[in-house]
Protein backbone atom coordinates (compact mmCIF):
# COMPACT_ATOMS: atom_id res chain seq x y z
CA UNK A 1 0.00 0.00 0.00
CA UNK A 2 2.16 2.60 -1.56
CA UNK A 3 -0.15 5.59 -0.44
CA UNK A 4 0.99 8.22 -2.20
CA UNK A 5 -0.19 10.97 -4.41
CA UNK A 6 2.25 10.93 -7.09
CA UNK A 7 -0.11 9.78 -10.31
CA UNK A 8 -0.25 12.91 -12.47
CA UNK A 9 -3.32 13.23 -13.05
CA UNK A 10 -4.72 16.54 -12.52
CA UNK A 11 -8.15 16.61 -14.29
CA UNK A 12 -11.61 14.31 -14.63
CA UNK A 13 -11.01 14.06 -18.43
CA UNK A 14 -7.42 12.67 -17.95
CA UNK A 15 -8.86 10.49 -14.83
CA UNK A 16 -11.54 8.71 -17.34
CA UNK A 17 -9.09 9.07 -20.00
CA UNK A 18 -6.21 7.04 -18.70
CA UNK A 19 -8.26 4.83 -16.47
CA UNK A 20 -10.82 3.20 -19.19
CA UNK A 21 -8.04 3.09 -21.61
CA UNK A 22 -6.80 0.50 -18.88
CA UNK A 23 -10.45 -1.02 -18.90
CA UNK A 24 -11.88 -0.40 -15.37
CA UNK A 25 -15.42 -0.95 -14.33
CA UNK A 26 -16.98 1.13 -11.78
CA UNK A 27 -16.30 -1.41 -9.09
CA UNK A 28 -19.64 -1.95 -6.95
CA UNK A 29 -18.03 -3.35 -3.48
CA UNK A 30 -15.38 -0.34 -3.38
CA UNK A 31 -18.40 1.88 -3.42
CA UNK A 32 -20.84 -0.26 -1.31
CA UNK A 33 -17.47 -0.63 1.34
CA UNK A 34 -17.09 3.84 0.96
CA UNK A 35 -20.69 4.18 1.50
CA UNK A 36 -20.38 2.26 4.69
CA UNK A 37 -17.73 3.46 5.88
CA UNK A 38 -19.38 7.54 5.00
CA UNK A 39 -22.54 6.08 6.60
CA UNK A 40 -21.00 5.04 10.09
CA UNK A 41 -19.38 8.01 10.38
CA UNK A 42 -22.91 10.67 9.51
CA UNK A 43 -21.23 11.37 6.15
CA UNK A 44 -23.74 11.61 2.80
CA UNK A 45 -22.42 8.90 0.51
CA UNK A 46 -21.98 11.44 -2.39
CA UNK A 47 -18.75 12.98 -1.15
CA UNK A 48 -16.19 10.34 -3.11
CA UNK A 49 -16.16 9.49 -6.69
CA UNK A 50 -14.28 5.99 -6.82
CA UNK A 51 -12.69 4.92 -9.99
CA UNK A 52 -10.97 1.35 -10.48
CA UNK A 53 -7.89 2.04 -11.96
CA UNK A 54 -5.81 -0.85 -13.49
CA UNK A 55 -1.61 -1.08 -12.80
CA UNK A 56 -1.42 1.95 -10.38
CA UNK A 57 -0.43 -0.95 -7.72
CA UNK A 58 -1.90 1.74 -5.72
CA UNK A 59 -4.64 3.43 -4.15
CA UNK A 60 -4.26 6.92 -4.03
CA UNK A 61 -6.66 10.11 -2.55
CA UNK A 62 -6.92 12.82 -4.73
CA UNK A 63 -8.42 15.99 -5.78
CA UNK A 64 -9.04 16.40 -9.27
CA UNK A 65 -10.31 19.36 -11.22
CA UNK A 66 -13.35 18.81 -13.61
CA UNK A 67 -14.50 20.59 -16.98
CA UNK A 68 -16.48 23.39 -14.83
CA UNK A 69 -13.35 23.93 -12.83
CA UNK A 70 -14.94 22.38 -9.98
CA UNK A 71 -12.88 19.72 -7.98
CA UNK A 72 -14.08 16.07 -7.09
CA UNK A 73 -12.25 14.23 -4.51
CA UNK A 74 -11.36 11.08 -6.16
CA UNK A 75 -10.28 7.79 -4.71
CA UNK A 76 -8.34 6.13 -7.32
CA UNK A 77 -7.57 2.30 -6.66
CA UNK A 78 -6.04 -0.45 -8.32
CA UNK A 79 -8.51 -3.80 -8.54
CA UNK A 80 -6.02 -6.44 -8.76
CA UNK A 81 -4.12 -4.67 -5.80
CA UNK A 82 -6.66 -4.08 -3.62
CA UNK A 83 -7.67 -8.39 -4.24
CA UNK A 84 -3.83 -9.16 -3.52
CA UNK A 85 -3.95 -7.28 0.13
CA UNK A 86 -7.30 -9.10 0.56
CA UNK A 87 -5.84 -12.44 -0.23
CA UNK A 88 -2.29 -12.06 1.74
CA UNK A 89 -4.62 -10.73 5.00
CA UNK A 90 -7.25 -13.01 3.86
CA UNK A 91 -9.85 -10.79 4.77
CA UNK A 92 -12.16 -7.96 3.67
CA UNK A 93 -11.09 -5.68 5.98
CA UNK A 94 -7.89 -5.42 4.56
CA UNK A 95 -9.47 -3.54 1.43
CA UNK A 96 -12.03 -1.27 3.29
CA UNK A 97 -8.94 -0.28 5.61
CA UNK A 98 -7.13 0.67 2.29
CA UNK A 99 -10.45 2.93 1.45
CA UNK A 100 -10.77 4.15 5.32
CA UNK A 101 -7.16 5.03 4.73
CA UNK A 102 -8.11 7.24 1.89
CA UNK A 103 -11.33 8.71 2.84
CA UNK A 104 -8.91 9.87 5.59
CA UNK A 105 -6.55 11.61 4.01
CA UNK A 106 -9.49 13.38 2.08
CA UNK A 107 -11.33 14.55 5.08
CA UNK A 108 -7.77 15.71 7.01
CA UNK A 109 -7.45 17.71 3.79
CA UNK A 110 -3.88 16.38 3.04
CA UNK A 111 -5.36 15.97 -0.53
CA UNK A 112 -6.27 19.51 -1.11
CA UNK A 113 -2.50 20.52 -2.02
CA UNK A 114 -1.80 17.29 -4.09
CA UNK A 115 1.27 16.99 -2.60
CA UNK A 116 3.38 13.81 -2.14
CA UNK A 117 2.90 11.45 0.84
CA UNK A 118 4.69 11.96 3.86
CA UNK A 119 4.80 10.48 7.19
CA UNK A 120 2.26 12.78 9.06
CA UNK A 121 0.01 12.48 6.47
CA UNK A 122 0.32 8.81 6.30
CA UNK A 123 0.35 8.87 9.98
CA UNK A 124 -2.74 10.71 10.12
CA UNK A 125 -4.56 8.59 7.67
CA UNK A 126 -3.58 5.13 9.71
CA UNK A 127 -5.40 6.94 12.53
CA UNK A 128 -8.10 7.66 10.76
CA UNK A 129 -8.76 4.63 9.00
CA UNK A 130 -8.04 2.57 12.85
CA UNK A 131 -10.95 4.78 14.13
CA UNK A 132 -13.00 4.33 11.14
CA UNK A 133 -12.64 0.45 11.77
CA UNK A 134 -13.72 0.49 14.79
CA UNK A 135 -16.84 1.94 14.49
CA UNK A 136 -17.68 -0.40 11.77
CA UNK A 137 -16.78 -3.38 14.35
CA UNK A 138 -13.52 -4.82 13.13
CA UNK A 139 -11.10 -6.06 15.19
CA UNK A 140 -7.37 -4.50 16.07
CA UNK A 141 -5.89 -7.52 14.03
CA UNK A 142 -8.64 -6.77 11.20
CA UNK A 143 -7.95 -3.00 11.38
CA UNK A 144 -4.37 -3.44 11.09
CA UNK A 145 -4.78 -6.32 8.37
CA UNK A 146 -3.43 -4.36 5.27
CA UNK A 147 -0.48 -2.99 6.84
CA UNK A 148 0.35 -6.08 8.25
CA UNK A 149 0.38 -8.02 5.69
CA UNK A 150 2.83 -5.35 3.60
CA UNK A 151 6.57 -6.48 3.31
CA UNK A 152 8.55 -3.53 4.11
CA UNK A 153 9.27 -2.85 7.46
CA UNK A 154 11.02 0.06 7.57
CA UNK A 155 10.50 3.90 7.21
CA UNK A 156 11.15 5.27 3.41
CA UNK A 157 11.49 8.60 2.44
CA UNK A 158 7.56 8.83 1.84
CA UNK A 159 6.00 6.29 4.19
CA UNK A 160 6.86 5.11 7.86
CA UNK A 161 7.96 1.93 9.23
CA UNK A 162 5.07 -0.60 9.34
CA UNK A 163 5.32 -0.32 13.25
CA UNK A 164 4.53 3.18 13.94
CA UNK A 165 1.70 2.12 11.28
CA UNK A 166 0.37 -0.54 13.05
CA UNK A 167 0.64 1.46 16.10
CA UNK A 168 -1.57 4.99 14.19
CA UNK A 169 -4.07 2.17 13.65
CA UNK A 170 -3.65 1.11 16.74
CA UNK A 171 -4.23 4.26 18.70
CA UNK A 172 -7.33 5.51 16.35
CA UNK A 173 -9.09 2.21 17.01
CA UNK A 174 -8.96 2.50 20.50
CA UNK A 175 -9.99 6.13 20.67
CA UNK A 176 -12.71 5.36 17.86
CA UNK A 177 -14.22 2.46 20.82
CA UNK A 178 -12.42 -0.66 19.30
CA UNK A 179 -13.28 -3.97 21.78
CA UNK A 180 -10.52 -6.18 22.01
CA UNK A 181 -11.45 -9.48 20.49
CA UNK A 182 -9.68 -11.24 23.86
CA UNK A 183 -9.98 -14.69 22.15
CA UNK A 184 -7.94 -13.58 19.28
CA UNK A 185 -5.11 -12.08 21.10
CA UNK A 186 -4.75 -15.48 22.85
CA UNK A 187 -5.30 -13.94 26.25
CA UNK A 188 -7.05 -16.21 29.25
CA UNK A 189 -7.58 -15.54 32.44
CA UNK A 190 -5.86 -18.17 35.29
CA UNK A 191 -9.38 -19.56 35.46
CA UNK A 192 -9.89 -20.27 31.98
CA UNK A 193 -6.52 -21.69 32.14
CA UNK A 194 -7.30 -23.82 35.29
CA UNK A 195 -10.31 -25.07 33.57
CA UNK A 196 -8.03 -26.53 30.94
CA UNK A 197 -5.62 -28.13 33.11
CA UNK A 198 -2.92 -25.01 33.86
CA UNK A 199 -1.81 -24.89 37.76
CA UNK A 200 -0.66 -22.16 39.10
CA UNK A 201 1.74 -21.68 42.03
CA UNK A 202 -0.25 -20.77 45.72
CA UNK A 203 2.80 -19.30 46.96
CA UNK A 204 3.26 -15.59 47.28
CA UNK A 205 6.33 -15.56 44.91
CA UNK A 206 8.92 -12.18 45.22
CA UNK A 207 8.45 -10.31 41.69
CA UNK A 208 11.58 -9.80 39.38
CA UNK A 209 11.94 -7.54 36.90
CA UNK A 210 13.27 -8.44 33.17
CA UNK A 211 13.69 -6.97 29.61
CA UNK A 212 12.76 -7.80 26.55
CA UNK A 213 10.65 -7.35 23.62
CA UNK A 214 8.26 -4.43 25.23
CA UNK A 215 10.35 -3.09 27.95
CA UNK A 216 10.55 -3.64 31.22
CA UNK A 217 8.01 -6.34 32.63
CA UNK A 218 7.46 -7.86 36.24
CA UNK A 219 7.41 -11.55 36.46
CA UNK A 220 7.37 -14.03 39.71
CA UNK A 221 10.52 -15.49 40.77
CA UNK A 222 9.92 -19.17 39.42
CA UNK A 223 12.49 -21.03 39.08
CA UNK A 224 13.13 -23.69 41.51
CA UNK A 225 15.69 -25.46 43.07
CA UNK A 226 18.61 -25.65 40.71
CA UNK A 227 20.99 -28.23 42.84
CA UNK A 228 20.58 -29.84 46.03
CA UNK A 229 21.46 -27.12 48.18
CA UNK A 230 20.29 -23.86 46.54
CA UNK A 231 19.88 -20.58 48.69
CA UNK A 232 18.16 -18.81 45.57
CA UNK A 233 15.01 -20.66 44.55
CA UNK A 234 12.21 -18.60 43.95
CA UNK A 235 14.63 -15.92 44.43
CA UNK A 236 14.95 -13.11 41.58
CA UNK A 237 18.62 -14.13 41.46
CA UNK A 238 16.93 -16.59 38.75
CA UNK A 239 15.94 -14.29 36.89
CA UNK A 240 17.39 -10.90 36.89
CA UNK A 241 19.10 -11.43 33.79
CA UNK A 242 16.44 -12.21 32.03
CA UNK A 243 14.94 -11.78 28.35
CA UNK A 244 11.71 -12.11 26.90
CA UNK A 245 10.12 -12.45 23.21
CA UNK A 246 6.04 -12.08 22.78
CA UNK A 247 3.45 -11.71 24.90
CA UNK A 248 2.39 -8.11 26.52
CA UNK A 249 2.51 -5.82 29.23
CA UNK A 250 -0.41 -5.45 31.20
CA UNK A 251 0.00 -2.96 34.85
CA UNK A 252 3.80 -3.64 34.26
CA UNK A 253 2.94 -6.96 34.28
CA UNK A 254 4.08 -9.60 32.21
CA UNK A 255 1.19 -11.63 30.48
CA UNK A 256 0.39 -13.79 27.13
CA UNK A 257 2.38 -16.80 25.92
CA UNK A 258 6.32 -15.97 26.06
CA UNK A 259 9.70 -16.86 24.75
CA UNK A 260 11.66 -16.78 27.94
CA UNK A 261 15.49 -16.56 28.22
CA UNK A 262 15.42 -17.10 31.80
CA UNK A 263 19.11 -16.10 32.96
CA UNK A 264 19.90 -14.67 36.25
CA UNK A 265 23.34 -13.54 38.64
CA UNK A 266 22.49 -16.93 40.77
CA UNK A 267 21.29 -18.89 37.94
CA UNK A 268 23.25 -22.16 37.07
CA UNK A 269 22.63 -22.74 33.99
CA UNK A 270 20.40 -20.69 30.95
CA UNK A 271 17.05 -21.97 29.87
CA UNK A 272 14.83 -21.18 27.09
CA UNK A 273 11.66 -21.32 28.48
CA UNK A 274 8.10 -21.63 26.50
CA UNK A 275 5.35 -20.26 28.85
CA UNK A 276 1.80 -18.38 29.74
CA UNK A 277 2.01 -15.65 32.23
CA UNK A 278 -0.88 -14.29 33.76
CA UNK A 279 -0.30 -11.23 36.02
CA UNK A 280 2.90 -12.34 35.64
CA UNK A 281 2.13 -15.65 37.63
CA UNK A 282 3.46 -18.51 35.31
CA UNK A 283 1.06 -21.40 33.84
CA UNK A 284 1.89 -25.12 34.76
CA UNK A 285 3.19 -26.99 33.07
CA UNK A 286 5.59 -25.24 30.72
CA UNK A 287 8.61 -26.44 28.62
CA UNK A 288 11.99 -26.04 28.69
CA UNK A 289 15.26 -26.71 27.20
CA UNK A 290 19.16 -25.84 28.41
CA UNK A 291 20.87 -23.38 26.73
CA UNK A 292 24.38 -24.16 28.04
CA UNK A 293 25.76 -26.12 30.72
CA UNK A 294 26.77 -29.90 31.43
CA UNK A 295 22.59 -30.63 29.83
CA UNK A 296 22.45 -31.09 26.18
CA UNK A 297 20.73 -28.55 24.13
CA UNK A 298 18.46 -31.18 22.50
CA UNK A 299 16.75 -32.01 25.74
CA UNK A 300 13.40 -30.99 25.77
CA UNK A 301 12.09 -30.85 29.64
CA UNK A 302 8.91 -30.34 31.48
CA UNK A 303 7.66 -27.96 34.57
CA UNK A 304 4.70 -29.33 36.47
CA UNK A 305 4.90 -26.66 39.48
CA UNK A 306 7.02 -28.96 41.87
CA UNK A 307 8.02 -31.84 39.48
CA UNK A 308 10.22 -32.08 36.51
CA UNK A 309 11.46 -34.44 33.97
CA UNK A 310 12.31 -34.32 30.83
CA UNK A 311 10.43 -35.65 27.36
CA UNK A 312 12.53 -36.32 24.75
CA UNK A 313 16.38 -36.31 24.91
CA UNK A 314 17.34 -36.76 20.92
CA UNK A 315 19.07 -39.66 20.74
CA UNK A 316 18.77 -41.03 23.98
CA UNK A 317 15.45 -41.68 25.17
CA UNK A 318 11.99 -40.28 24.29
CA UNK A 319 9.36 -39.64 27.30
CA UNK A 320 6.68 -38.88 24.72
CA UNK A 321 4.36 -41.62 25.53
CA UNK A 322 3.47 -39.90 29.53
CA UNK A 323 0.40 -38.14 29.33
CA UNK A 324 1.90 -34.89 30.05
CA UNK A 325 4.10 -34.90 27.39
CA UNK A 326 1.17 -36.33 25.17
CA UNK A 327 -0.51 -32.95 26.61
CA UNK A 328 1.91 -30.43 25.69
CA UNK A 329 2.18 -31.93 22.27
CA UNK A 330 -2.01 -30.88 21.89
CA UNK A 331 -1.23 -27.65 22.97
CA UNK A 332 1.96 -26.50 21.59
CA UNK A 333 1.45 -28.30 18.14
CA UNK A 334 2.79 -32.10 17.26
CA UNK A 335 6.04 -30.28 16.19
CA UNK A 336 7.67 -29.67 19.79
CA UNK A 337 9.46 -32.87 19.98
CA UNK A 338 11.01 -33.09 16.36
CA UNK A 339 14.55 -32.79 16.43
CA UNK A 340 14.07 -29.69 14.32
CA UNK A 341 12.09 -28.00 16.52
CA UNK A 342 14.07 -28.60 20.12
CA UNK A 343 17.37 -27.04 18.42
CA UNK A 344 15.64 -24.05 17.18
CA UNK A 345 13.86 -23.90 20.50
CA UNK A 346 17.80 -24.32 22.50
CA UNK A 347 18.99 -21.66 20.45
CA UNK A 348 15.72 -19.59 21.09
CA UNK A 349 15.14 -19.30 17.12
CA UNK A 350 11.52 -20.70 17.25
CA UNK A 351 8.61 -18.52 15.95
CA UNK A 352 6.05 -17.52 18.86
CA UNK A 353 3.28 -16.28 16.16
CA UNK A 354 3.19 -19.79 15.14
CA UNK A 355 3.25 -21.54 18.13
CA UNK A 356 0.90 -18.86 19.61
CA UNK A 357 -1.62 -20.01 16.95
CA UNK A 358 -1.05 -23.28 18.03
CA UNK A 359 -1.83 -22.44 21.73
CA UNK A 360 -4.72 -20.51 20.89
CA UNK A 361 -6.47 -23.44 19.14
CA UNK A 362 -5.70 -25.55 22.26
CA UNK A 363 -7.34 -23.01 24.21
CA UNK A 364 -10.01 -22.06 22.10
CA UNK A 365 -12.73 -24.54 23.18
CA UNK A 366 -12.85 -22.91 26.99
CA UNK A 367 -14.85 -20.03 25.17
CA UNK A 368 -17.91 -20.58 26.71
CA UNK A 369 -16.34 -19.38 30.23
CA UNK A 370 -16.64 -15.64 30.53
CA UNK A 371 -14.09 -13.87 30.06
CA UNK A 372 -12.22 -11.40 32.31
CA UNK A 373 -12.15 -7.86 31.96
CA UNK A 374 -8.77 -7.04 30.12
CA UNK A 375 -6.76 -3.64 29.32
CA UNK A 376 -3.90 -4.08 27.14
CA UNK A 377 -0.98 -2.36 28.22
ZN1 LIG B 1 -1.78 7.31 2.46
Amino acid sequence: MQFSYSQNYQTVEEVDTICSQLGFASDEDAQLAVDRILKQIGLPSKGFTLKSCPNINNAVAKNIKGSNGKYHRYILYDNQFMSRIENSANTDWSAISILAHEIGHHLIGHSLNNEGSNHTYELEADYWSGWALAKLGASLTEAQSAIQSLRYEKATSTHPAKKDRLLEIEKGWDDGGGIINQMELGIYSQAQLESKGFRFSGENREMVTINGEYGPVKIEAFIGSESNTDDFMYKKEKLDLSNYKGGFIKNGFLNGLVLLEANGTQKIEKQNILLYFVNGKVAYPYIDTYIDGSNPSNFLGVQEGNVSYGCIYIGNWSNEDKDICKELKQIYGDDIFSSDFINNFGKGNIDTKLIEAQFKDFIRSINQIPLDSWNKK
